[in-house]
C-alpha cells in the first residue's frame, strides 16, 4: 500500500490500534498501545468495538442533503478502507469543495476494527454484524446474533443512521464484483454502474443486514459496492482511479 497522509495514517491508526480503557473483565483483548493523536474537528468517535478499538466517522460539508458512506463491516473485505482514506483527502482539498456544496457527508472508513485488527468477517464474539441489524426479515442465530442490536458495532451504526437520517447510503463489500441495491435505490444504481466495471446483480436481501433494514424496513436507498477479491492488490490511488467516478455520482446525486 502506497503511504497515506499524515492525518489520514493517524485516523487509520486510531481505528485499528486505538483503546478506550478499562476493558470488560469478561473479554480477554491481547494489550495494545493506548493512541490518542488528536481527532481533526472533522472526525467524530461515534461507538466503541467489543475490543474497545473506537468506531470513528468524518463528518464533511452542510446541508440536508445527507450521504451515509462506509466500509469494511466485514472485517476481511478491507479495499474499501483505503480507497474511501483517498476519498476523504479528495473531498478535502479547496478546489473540490464544490463537491460539498449543500450536501453533508457521513464517511466510516472502518465499521468493523476488530475483524479487521483479526481479518475475519465477524466481530470478536463470532457475530455478523450485517446480520444483526432490526430488519423486518432478521433471524436470531449463533452467527446473526440472539437479539437484533446484540452487538456494539451494529448499535453504533443504527443509532448513527437514527442521528442523520441520510437520504442515501453506500456500503463497500468484497469479493461479489457487482452493485447491489435495496429500497428504492434502482435508478441510483444505474447511474453508479455507468461509471465502473461492476455490474448490477440484485443478490437478495439477507436477513438482518444493513442493507435489508436500511433499504426495505426504513425505505431508505443503499448501494452495496461488491469489488472484487483481486482489488486487495491495488494501492489506495489505483483504488480511488477506478471507483472515484462512482463514488462521486453517488455523492452528486440528486
Ligand atoms: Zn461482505
Amino acid at each position: 500500500m502506497n503511504r497515506l497522509p499524515l492525518h489520514l495514517a493517524l485516523l487509520l491508526a486510531l481505528v485499528l490500534v486505538g483503546c478506550r480503557s478499562p476493558q470488560p473483565q469478561n473479554i480477554k483483548v491481547t494489550p495494545v498501545t493506548r493512541l490518542t493523536p488528536p481527532l481533526s474537528p472533522q472526525e467524530h468517535i461515534f461507538g466503541y468495538s467489543v475490543e474497545n478499538r473506537p468506531i470513528t466517522y468524518l463528518l464533511l460539508g452542510h446541508g440536508p442533503n445527507t450521504c451515509l458512506i462506509m466500509a469494511t463491516i466485514h472485517g476481511n473485505e478491507q479495499a474499501g478502507t483505503p480507497l474511501l482514506l483517498q476519498l476523504i483527502e479528495h473531498l478535502q482539498q479547496p478546489q473540490n469543495a464544490h463537491l460539498l456544496a449543500g450536501r453533508q457527508l457521513v464517511i466510516v472508513p472502518v465499521a468493523n476494527p476488530d475483524g479487521v485488527a483479526h481479518n475475519r468477517r465477524f466481530n470478536s464474539r463470532g457475530i455478523d454484524l450485517n446480520r444483526n441489524f432490526p430488519a423486518d426479515n432478521r433471524r436470531n442465530t449463533k452467527k446473526f446474533g440472539q437479539s437484533a442490536l446484540s452487538e456494539p458495532e451494529s448499535t453504533a451504526l443504527y443509532q448513527l443512521i437514527d442521528q442523520y437520517h441520510p437520504s442515501r447510503i453506500v456500503t463497500i463489500h468484497q469479493p461479489l464484483n457487482c452493485i447491489d441495491y435495496d429500497g428504492p435505490a434502482q435508478h441510483l444504481a444505474e447511474q453508479m454502474a455507468m461509471q465502473c466495471n461492476l455490474p448490477i446483480k440484485k443478490l437478495g436481501s439477507r436477513p438482518g443486514s444493513l442493507g435489508s433494514y436500511a433499504g426495505n424496513t426504513l425505505n431508505i436507498p443503499i448501494i452495496t459496492l461488491e469489488f472484487p477479491r483481486s482489488d486487495d492488490n491495488l494501492s489506495p490511488q489505483q483504488l480511488f482511479q477506478t471507483y472515484s467516478p462512482t463514488l462521486l455520482t453517488f455523492i452528486k446525486y440528486k
